[in-house]
């Protein structure tokens, strides 16, 4: 099994690498963002109350995500791996990934984080904003908002995977194919040594 976790500020192109990853490594990828907008564009009621918290920029509580991640994960679980982008994102989903994954016999293989400057990433996400035709996209204080919960809340996750050695990083300047290229070093080097 390989599975990983790609890490990043808002904006710092974790599912534009987690397609490219997917497509060349056959591993099945799972954007809690994607599958929470989705339940948003589907008008029920439950994405109502996501979209009341997303929207300003906040987190949606972790059952919801973890019942969504568990789901995910016992489904594909005699697949080649996965990639998960957009979770965990606090240190008590990590912990919560682990004891399930340890559950079924699997751990994570790899933690990917992308490195974005600030000023980069408020640019990015403004740019866009003006055709993603997301609500988090297209305002300065959500934007901040969003920034300020991931140094709060998510940043401390990246400690959490350096304690057990699974942290790598990746400058995510450049363009795409230039970040991708580096992404593949890194993946393939870790493949060699688990296989
Ligand atoms: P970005 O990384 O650009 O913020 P995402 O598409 O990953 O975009 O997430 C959009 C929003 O969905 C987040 O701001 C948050 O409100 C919610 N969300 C996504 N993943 C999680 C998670 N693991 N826990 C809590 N909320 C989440």
């Amino acid at each position: 099994m390989f599975n990983v976790v790609i890490f990043g500020p808002p904006g710092s192109g974790k599912g534009t690498q987690s397609l490219k990853i997917k497509e060349k490594y056959g591993l099945i990828h799972l954007s809690t963002g994607d599958v929470l907008r989705d339940e948003i564009k589907s008008g029920s009621e439950l994405g109502k109350e996501i979209s009341r918290r997303i929207d300003d920029g906040n987190f949606v509580p972790d059952e919801m995500i973890q019942e969504m991640v568990i789901k995910f994960i016992l489904s594909n679980k005699d697949g080649q791996g996965f990639i998960l982008d957009g979770f965990p994102r606090t240190t008590s989903q990590a912990e919560w990934l682990d004891n399930r994954l340890a559950e079924i016999n699997q751990e994570l293989t790899l933690f990917l984080s992308l490195e974005v400057s600030e000023e980069e990433l408020k640019q990015r996400i403004l740019s866009r904003g003006k055709f993603s035709g997301r609500e988090d996209d297209r305002n300065e204080e959500i934007i901040e908002t969003r920034i300020r919960n991931y140094h709060k809340k998510t940043k401390p996750v990246i400690e959490f995977y350096k304690q057990q050695l699974k942290f790598t990083e990746v400058n995510g300047i450049g363009t795409k194919d230039e970040i991708f290229s580096k992404v593949c070093n890194v993946l393939d080097n870790v493949k060699v040594q688990t296989v």
